[in-house]
């Protein structure tokens, strides 16, 4: 069975990281959404509320499964028999940090990672970029599934 990761924080998913997971689920029998726990990370959603939003907005892919991962990502594989990670580059600056860790993971594991490049309608976009439209009122519809529209203006009302 040919499984793959699709790592991140998903604070919270948005349509670019749900285009990655689409287009993964076609290339191998099962993919995992590893959403990462990361104490120092200040984060809006707790990691159950963000399992549940990617839950809830990949729903139509029945091969994709979601958890959380603490530790090393390579650990996270092994312990599924997972042989690859599966990245989405949005641009060139991504690409350093990218390469320095997918060669790690190899060292580390012999782990593959491949890297999806974004579908352009998404290139511009990131979680962080997201939740600082939305707080200052900007409109996000379209850049986020509905569900995931609707937590955040509640969240950010709060
Ligand atoms: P971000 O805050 O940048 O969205 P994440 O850690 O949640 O950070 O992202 C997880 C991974 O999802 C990234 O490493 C990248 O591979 C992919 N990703 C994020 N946003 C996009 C996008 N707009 N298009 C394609 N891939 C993306």
């Amino acid at each position: 069975m040919r499984k793959a990761v699709c790592p991140g924080s998903f604070d919270p998913v948005t349509n670019g990281h749900l285009d990655i997971i689409g287009r993964a689920s076609r290339l191998f029998d099962e993919v995992v959404v590893a959403v990462l726990i990361n104490k120092s990370k200040a984060n809006l959603f707790t990691v159950d509320e963000r399992i549940e939003l990617i839950r809830e907005a990949a729903r139509e892919h029945s091969n994709v499964l979601v958890e959380s991962s603490h530790g090393l990502l390579v650990d996270f594989c092994r312990a599924r028999g997972i042989q690859a990670i599966v990245k989405g580059l949005r641009a060139v600056s991504d690409f350093d940090y990218e390469l320095q860790m997918a060669q790690m993971n190899h060292s580390l594991a012999g782990v593959e990672t491949l890297f999806m490049s974004t579908n352009p309608q998404y290139a511009f976009l990131s979680s962080s970029l997201v939740k600082e439209v939305a707080t200052y009122g900007g409109d996000v519809s379209g850049l986020v599934p509905d569900l995931v529209l609707k937590q955040l203006r509640e969240r950010l009302a709060q």
